[in-house]
């Protein structure tokens, strides 16, 4: 099952001023020859991930990988995908546009602790087959991430900036 982190940009999303921020993660020379899929020039997902697991899931997810998706040359319009879990997989991946310096690492962590709750919470069903992914108790977990309320006040506001 693929679970995607999608937001609609059909609110007009205000546009807010642009803040300088230093690099969370500064690189070194010698990184950033590696070239792995997930260390980008901003953010290693590696990393964060890890952190993640430790701090909410105790370690649980095991065997994941997890990566930056592949640039595109067009900016979605209408929604931004953030993140996708392929659970068969294991593979989490993340937007590459993510990976700015305008993008505080708090939100970043925020999109991927969303993907990884995904693997531990299961849906539930609706009728006709389908599925509901973002369940009571999805939404109650995700709520008890550090700084929800701050990382969806962020994502509200800068939406536009990944969308056309
Ligand atoms: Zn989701």
């Amino acid at each position: 099952m693929l679970f995607h982190f999608v937001v609609n940009s059909r609110k007009p999303a205000r546009r807010t001023k642009r803040t300088k921020r230093k690099l969370a993660h500064p690189k070194l020379p010698m990184q950033r020859q590696l070239n792995l899929r997930h260390e980008g020039k901003h953010f290693d997902l590696r990393v964060i991930f890890e952190q993640l697991n430790e701090r909410y899931f105790r370690g649980r997810l095991r065997g994941y990988e997890v990566m930056w998706g592949r640039r595109r040359k067009h900016r979605p319009r209408d929604y931004f995908i953030f993140g996708t879990i392929q659970e068969q997989d294991r593979v989490i991946r993340i937007h590459p546009s993510l990976d700015q310096p305008f993008v505080p690492i708090w939100f970043l962590r925020y999109v991927l602790y969303h993907e990884m709750l995904h693997s531990v919470v299961p849906d539930e069903p609706l009728s006709r087959g389908r599925r509901r992914v973002h369940t009571e108790e999805f939404n109650r977990l995700e709520r008890s991430f550090r700084g929800y309320h701050r990382a969806r006040r962020w994502e509200e506001e800068n939406l536009a900036r990944f969308l056309r």
